[in-house]
């Protein structure tokens, strides 16, 4: 009896083989994008520094303006008026040492409205 005992030869280790404790290959995550740009952004609803403020008509509004006259004592002095008739729908204010139109910053609409007898 031939026996062909071949000498027990340790079986090779894998060392081609990839045994990486990597998972597999997965897809990048998903970076949702940054919603700041909007194409669209809303107009303020004032804009500031106006001359010529479009309003109800007959209607009292408080006002707050700044002059923007550069030779004027009054330049960039913030003043609020507390009661700006708007006449046919307009607010305008006119600065007293310049006597020229102040630029409005912002108006509200008195609420109740005053009652003019
Ligand atoms: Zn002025």
């Amino acid at each position: 009896m031939s026996s062909e005992t071949e000498p027990t030869q340790p079986a090779p280790e894998a060392d081609q083989a990839t045994t990486s404790d990597l998972p597999p290959a997965e897809p990048p995550p998903i970076i949702e994008p940054d919603p700041e740009e909007d194409p669209t952004p809303p107009p303020p609803p004032k804009e500031p520094g106006e001359l010529n403020v479009q309003v109800e008509p007959a209607t009292w509004y408080e006002v707050t303006s700044a002059c923007a006259t550069s030779t004027c004592v009054n330049l960039n002095t913030t003043t609020t008026e507390p009661m700006v008739y708007s006449n046919a729908g307009a607010l305008r204010l006119v600065c007293g040492p310049c006597g020229k139109d102040r630029p409005i910053l912002d108006y509200t609409k008195l609420d109740p409205q005053p009652e003019m007898t």
